[in-house]
């Protein structure tokens, strides 16, 4: 199970064909939209641009190190290629095409705020957990050699800090999209990936850490931070 990270290398080396699928989505929307597109589309480019820029360099050195232990099965694959679906390949349809135009719902610009404020902290915390995490972070179930337990930054208080990010990135979907489709994919397909992915994760951090996450988990709280001592 040693050999370099499978799944993280993969997503490597699908990284160009994906880049590829978005830059041809980016300019579809564009044209599609001609000079007038609306705020909260707008939006939700800016924000998967921006985690796919936070997360490129991070993946680019995840792919280097050598894995430990790899606990990726058919579940989490079929897990990933859900959120995959719902983050990206089902805004990239309503945005490049009209398939989706049939499900569009009319939702008031308060809507359109709200998701924009809810992106502020979602950003904030996906870049900083990343930074914090380092060379510890991988896309799945995976412990890299050398692994540390990161208990600082972020980690100090909260268990899950980019899972966190992410379902305030996903609730902001809707919210941004007006599309009951493309905008309730990924808060559904989240929702299947954190209910079934934390329990596993924590328990592979459990076996391998011992008591040290035990007490760990203790002070700390899964995705709503906790002050103590
Ligand atoms: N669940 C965390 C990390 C997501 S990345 C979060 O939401 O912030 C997933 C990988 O991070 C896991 O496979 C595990 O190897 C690693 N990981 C999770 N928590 C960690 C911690 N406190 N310290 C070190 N690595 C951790």
């Amino acid at each position: 199970m040693a050999e370099g990270s499978n799944l993280t290398r993969a997503g490597m080396r699908r990284g160009p064909l994906m880049l590829a699928i978005m830059a041809v989505a980016l300019a579809a929307w564009l044209w599609r939209r001609g000079g007038t597109p609306p705020l909260g589309e707008i939006a939700w480019w800016c924000a998967f641009l921006a985690t796919t820029l936070i997360r490129i360099p991070h993946a680019k050195k995840a792919a280097a190190i050598p894995t430990r232990a790899s606990h990726v099965d058919r579940q989490e694959a079929w897990l990933m290629l859900l959120v995959t679906a719902g983050m990206m390949l089902l805004p990239f349809l309503q945005l490049a095409t009209p398939l989706l135009d049939v499900f569009t719902i009319a939702l008031p610009r308060a809507a359109t705020s709200a998701g924009i404020a809810l992106l502020v902290p979602g950003l904030w915390l996906f870049w900083r957990s990343h930074a914090d995490l380092a060379r510890n972070w991988s896309p799945t179930l995976e412990l890299r050699q050398g692994h540390r337990l990161v208990d600082t930054g972020l980690y100090a208080h909260i268990r899950h800090p980019m899972y966190a990010a992410i379902w305030l990135i996903v609730i902001a979907q809707p919210l941004l999209l007006h599309n009951l489709v493309a905008g309730l994919g990924a808060p559904l397909a989240f929702a299947a990936m954190y209910a079934l992915r934390v329990p596993r994760e924590e328990a592979m951090m459990d076996r391998h850490f011992g008591e040290l996450y035990a007490a760990y988990a203790r002070r700390t709280g899964r995705i709503w931070p906790r002050f103590t001592r």
